[in-house]
């Protein structure tokens, strides 16, 4: 598990500035959730880390390691995304088992690492089935699963939970939050949504057009927002 350093990171979209020198210090065990309103650069911050988008300016570290212009693969991260991104030809078995494949792990590791991974999960009875024939939930619990068995430094959560019904997003958040207490792991996690960021994060990212309003616990958040945007966004009492 590795801490994350953002060091004044920047993106534009043609003219369009999306991301204007962030800032952050992760340390690693923490996890910290951004927090913003659709369109404010959440999900462009997370393919930065994971590599999938290139960043214009500044630097990122995972651990000691600077990994802006290393490959996605060679950062030791693993993404879970909105729409889960599972492989529909795929048994859940071998989508569990792709990532790790070109990482040349050997076959009784990936078996194993499955197996724990899908019975932490409750997948198990669903190993050998494909994604078309799973529900929502299933098909976001095999992508977490898949984040897993990778044993990355670092979990990189794109609103994994925006898709799932109010009961089965309640539940999954707790099962999110016992995984991380379990696995110390590092986590980055983004979303829309107050409750989700109070409930998860040990430090909240505040963001809005392109930069970061606040940072804190989300007591501090809540109780002291720093600015208006905060104060309304998070509905703090006045
Ligand atoms: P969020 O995840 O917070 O909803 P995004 O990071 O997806 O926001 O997007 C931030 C802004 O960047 C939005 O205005 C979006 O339209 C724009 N954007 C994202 N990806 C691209 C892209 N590949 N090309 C052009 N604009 C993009
Ligand atoms: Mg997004």
């Amino acid at each position: 598990m590795s801490g994350v350093r953002l060091s004044r990171i920047s993106k534009r979209f043609g003219d369009v500035t999306v991301i204007d020198q962030v800032s952050l210090d992760i340390e690693a065990g923490e996890f910290v959730v951004f927090l913003g309103p659709s369109g404010c650069g959440k999900s462009t911050i997370l393919r930065m880390i994971a590599g999938l988008e290139t960043v214009d300016d500044g630097e990122i570290h995972i651990g000691e390691r600077r990994v802006d212009h290393l490959k996605p693969g060679e950062r030791g991260v693993a993404m879970v995304f909105q729409n889960y991104a599972l492989y529909p030809h795929m048994t859940v078995r071998d989508n569990l088992a792709f990532g790790l494949k070109n990482v040349g792990t050997d076959k009784q590791v990936i078996s194993k690492r499955i197996d724990e991974a899908a019975q932490s999960l409750e997948i198990t009875a669903l190993l050998d089935r494909r994604p078309g024939q799973l529900s929502g939930g299933q098909r976001q619990r095999v992508a977490i699963a898949r984040a897993i068995v990778k044993e990355p430094a670092l979990f990189l959560f794109d609103e994994p939970l925006s898709n799932l019904d109010a009961a089965l997003r309640g539940r999954t958040r707790l099962e999110l939050a016992q995984l991380h207490q379990r696995l110390g792991a590092t986590m980055v996690f983004v979303t829309h949504d107050q409750v989700e960021a109070m409930t998860l994060a040990d430090r909240i990212v505040v963001l809005n057009e392109c930069k970061i309003e606040q940072i804190g616990s989300p007591m501090e958040i809540y109780r002291r927002p720093a600015t208006q945007f905060v104060a309304t966004f998070v509905g703090s009492p006045r």
